[in-house]
């Protein structure tokens, strides 16, 4: 059964190409990871400024909860545990899971949302995929993007016995600590992104 979901899942994702949005919109797997000075040591607002890895950037796109930098040590605690757990569970049931962004600094976000703007041509269009810095809830630590799709996928099925939520209708990586365990997801939001 998880498996014919998870295909057709992949079928509608190559259809719609939720693929491409993937590398391009939230996820850095497509940028070049320059490590920073101070990578692993910055966190929330002693780093705003920082960028690179410091600045909570993911090495190769993809990190584990256990990871020693900046994108997973500024994440909300609470987020992180349930993240953590859902995480765990996911492994159980065989399906790959990593964050591939999760805490950035002002300066990180700015530099996405920038990139974005060029390769959407506009704020308007790139808002619908990057955040700005005063906006998103990744700046706060709030906000994790997941991958692979399979997993994002289980974690839309599975979120809410972990209080977590997908957000933005067009973003089916990235969720939020919106609900209690057990509990209902707020409904999503169609549009700017995180
Ligand atoms: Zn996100």
């Amino acid at each position: 059964m998880a498996f014919g979901l998870a295909t057709a899942a992949a079928v509608l994702a190559a259809v719609f190409g939720v693929y491409p949005l993937l590398d391009r919109a939230d996820s850095p797997v497509v940028q070049s990871v320059e490590v920073a000075p101070d990578a692993g040591t910055g966190s929330g607002a002693d780093s705003a400024g920082s960028t690179g890895v410091g600045g909570g950037e993911v090495p190769d796109g993809a990190a584990t909860l256990d990871d020693d930098i900046p994108a997973i040590t500024g994440l909300d605690p609470d987020l992180r545990a349930a993240v953590e757990e859902a995480a765990a569970d996911a492994a159980a049931h065989d399906i790959d899971f990593w964050v591939t962004s999760g805490w950035r600094s002002l300066a990180y976000q700015e530099q996405l949302l920038d990139e974005a703007v060029q390769e959407h041509g506009s704020l308007e269009a790139a808002r619908r995929w990057v955040s700005t810095p005063e906006l998103s809830a990744h700046v706060t630590g709030e906000a994790v993007d997941i991958g692979p799709t399979e997993a994002a996928y289980w974690l839309i099925q599975h979120g809410t016995d972990y209080g977590l939520c997908q957000v933005y209708s067009n973003e089916i990586w990235h969720f939020e600590l919106l609900t209690k365990p057990g509990g209902t997801c707020p409904p999503m939001k169609d549009g700017a992104a995180g």
